[in-house]
């Protein structure tokens, strides 16, 4: 397999894959594209660009691949992917370094999506046993009526840069183990991370030729590429992980072409901190809430409304710990905030808080950079005029407000006045208070007592309104399967 990593110091060895992985073979393209470090703009790769002859390739491999691999013993499948999660595992400072100078990860997190890969890896082993269907009456004598669990065929995959290893395996693993064979697109800033080391693991655990595709793009070239993914009766359905912007366009392209599209996007996630909370814990579960991978998670914290008696020491104790995260280069392990993905995202913090300044919000911490490595940072007294873009958007980086609020009603009626709703968390020393409000929030997730970004790969995540539909663990069945009724009759 070829490799044109050309940083000064090898970020890479002989195994890193930077072509496409189509029918069981590394292929190239005649261009190249190179991918950046968002620390210093090193060059990490040149990546092999692909275009829609690459796209159909991979749409003709995975549709040869299908009937073998649905008809495929579960045990021999659970055998596969048991393979490929000790090779998750085996291959960590490999992982480790690729997505620290891919996608600007700190070690915490990568190795955080280590351990959930091979967890959902192990997880989903067991998943093929899960199809079966029922024995139904029939209102014809002498007729037995069956509901059959089966897989849909070809799942055509977008992975976002974010959360770019195991946000990619949740992309390739659920519609798997239920017997679909896959495509993906990884993003383009991150697609070693998004897909591709993937494929190489996938091939060296043994999975057959064909069953799961990667095929890479330069940047601004995705559409051309999904477009043959929409376009081809054999893609039976589109799983989709990015921005809500970008997935109101697949939608309407799947509309057109009547097939069905999985969505998980965005959130404006609140923390709600209860009059009876515990200060320290509710600190805990907003620093790691909101500033884990430098607030560029989709289920990162964005607002807390917390209860007036405990605003002022709560925001003291906020400060404190929110100063003290040390950032840098995510490659040294002590570093919790690396940089942001490029400057695009560093324009968004600055604009965004800049506005929300002009109009009278207090900075009760951060709003300083160096480079692309940006302090976390807190506004408090938020005026209602800024409340339009901070207070309602996804601002993609380590920015968390923080408003007052006198009762509970308040605070609940607040934050379900956005377009999201993907992850809520509520922090209350009474765990049927929390229980009892949990009921009446308006998301896909709703932690009480941790924080927004409590997820685990066997539990159904997903969001509601603009956050997207459709639900990862195990319930992935509902969306990767299809019913099919067959009946038989004695004559
Ligand atoms: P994005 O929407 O820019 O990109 C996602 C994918 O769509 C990438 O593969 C990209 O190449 C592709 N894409 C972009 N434009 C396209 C086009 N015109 N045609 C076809 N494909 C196109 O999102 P991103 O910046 O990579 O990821 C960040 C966003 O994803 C955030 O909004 C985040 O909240 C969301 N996200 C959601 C979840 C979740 O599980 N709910 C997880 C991770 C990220």
């Amino acid at each position: 397999m070829p490799s044109t990593i050309t940083n000064n110091a090898p970020v890479t060895n002989q195994i890193d894959p930077v072509d496409h992985y189509i029918a069981g073979r590394w292929q190239s393209s005649p261009d190249r594209f190179a991918t950046t470090n968002p620390l210093d703009d090193s060059v990490v790769a040149h990546i092999a660009a692909g275009g829609p002859d690459e796209a159909r390739a991979a749409v003709d491999a995975a549709a040869q691949a299908f009937p073998a691999w649905a008809s495929m013993l579960p045990v021999e499948r659970q055998r596969l992917f048991l393979h490929a999660a000790d090779l998750v595992e085996a291959r960590t400072e490999q992982i480790v370094r690729i997505l620290a100078v891919e996608a600007g990860t700190s070690t915490a997190f990568a190795k955080f999506q280590i351990a959930w890969s091979a967890n959902l890896l192990r997880q989903a082993a067991g998943w093929g046993y899960l199809p079966y269907g029922d024995l139904l009456p029939s209102d014809t004598p002498g007729r037995f009526a069956m509901a059959m669990r089966k897989p849909l065929g070809v799942v055509a995959g977008f992975t976002p840069w974010n959360g770019a290893f195991n946000l990619a395996w949740r992309t390739i693993v659920l519609p798997l183990a239920f017997g679909n064979t896959v495509l993906i697109k990884p993003s383009e800033e991150a697609p070693i991370s998004a897909g591709l080391l993937h494929a190489q693991i996938l091939h060296d655990a043994g999975f057959p030729a064909g069953v799961v595709n990667v095929v890479t793009h330069a940047p601004g070239q995705a559409a051309p590429l999904a477009d043959v993914f929409f376009e081809s009766p054999a893609v039976r359905c589109i799983n989709f992980t990015g921005s809500a912007t970008t997935a109101r366009m697949l939608a309407a392209k799947a509309g057109a072409a009547l097939k069905p599209i999985v969505l998980e996007l965005g959130g404006y996630n609140p923390l709600v901190i209860l009059d009876d909370a515990d200060l320290d814990q509710a600190v805990d579960a907003t620093v790691f809430g909101a500033f884990f991978h430098q607030g560029q998670i989709c289920m990162n914290t964005r607002k807390v409304y917390i209860d007036a008696q405990l605003h002022d020491e709560y925001l003291v104790r906020l400060a404190a710990k929110t100063d003290a995260l040390v950032r840098g280069n995510p490659l040294d392990p002590e570093v919790i905030i690396g940089p942001l993905i490029n400057d695009r995202a560093v324009t968004q913090m600055e604009t965004r808080i800049q506005d929300a300044v002009d109009k009278g919000a207090r900075v009760i911490s951060g709003n300083q950079r160096d480079q692309r490595v940006f302090a976390p940072t807190v506004l408090a007294d938020v005026p209602p005029t800024a409340v339009a873009t901070i207070g309602q958007e996804e601002t993609f980086g380590p920015l968390l407000v923080v408003e007052a609020v006198d009762s509970v009603e308040q605070a609940v009626s607040r934050a379900q006045a956005v377009p999201y709703g993907l992850s809520a968390a509520i922090v209350t020393g009474d765990e049927e208070r929390g229980l009892d409000l949990a009921r009446r929030f308006d998301a896909g997730i709703v932690h009480v007592n941790s924080s927004t970004m409590a997820g685990e790969p066997a539990l159904p995540n997903g969001g509601v309104k603009d956050s997207g539909w459709g639900r990862s663990g195990h319930y992935a069945i509902e969306d990767f399967t299809e019913i099919r009724l067959v009946t038989t009759t004695h004559g």
